[in-house]
This record gives structure tokens, C-alpha cells and sequence, in this order.
């Protein structure tokens, strides 16, 4: 009966997801690069590659969407930088959605 006919197997439904472009990996490097951003020590490359993914990338965007209903990003609004406190909440929120668990 032990026939050890297991060398192939083959599963119904293929683990591999195709990804648009990237991962979740790629995800991480742009938040973290977004608690850069916050500080405004990017260079305007980096924010059209960040812009780029949001608009790519409905997760990130999502996270972004979010973070702007706390404190408003907007360069081109005539409001003041941005006080200590709002930086450190959003450098923890980026920190903690940027955690590997
Ligand atoms: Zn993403």
C-alpha cells in the first residue's frame, strides 16, 4: 500500500499573489521614508517617489489619508510647521505601522 508516491504535490490554489508593482516591503521603506518627510528632510525626488506609490498603492494611501486628518501635510496651505507634539504622535504612528510582527 506504501506506495511514497509524494514527490509531487501540487496544490489547488497557488500561494503567489501577484503584487502591482511591489511588496509589503516596499511599503515599510516608504513610511519610513514619510516620518523623513514629516520633518521635511527630503529631497522633492523622494516625495514624487512617495507620491508616486500612494498613488499606487491603495494601503499606503489609506495610512497617508489618515495621518493627514490629524495634522495637514499641505505645503501650499499658510499653515505653521508642525508643533513637537504632532510630530512625535505621527513618527509613533509611522513607528508602529512600520513594526514587523
Ligand atoms: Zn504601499
Amino acid at each position: 500500500m506504501a506506495q511514497g508516491n509524494t514527490s509531487k504535490r501540487q496544490r489547488p490554489s497557488a500561494p503567489t499573489q501577484r503584487n502591482q508593482g511591489h511588496g509589503k516591503a516596499h511599503c515599510l521603506r516608504i513610511l519610513r521614508q514619510l516620518s523623513a518627510y514629516i520633518d521635511d528632510e527630503l529631497s522633492g525626488d523622494i516625495c514624487d517617489e512617495i507620491r508616486r506609490h500612494l498613488g499606487a498603492c491603495p494601503n499606503c494611501e489609506t495610512f497617508v489619508t489618515s495621518l493627514r486628518q490629524t495634522v495637514s501635510l499641505c505645503r501650499h496651505s499658510p499653515t505653521p510647521p508642525l508643533s513637537a507634539a504632532n510630530r512625535a504622535l505621527m513618527r509613533k504612528t509611522i513607528l508602529e505601522t512600520t513594526r514587523v510582527r
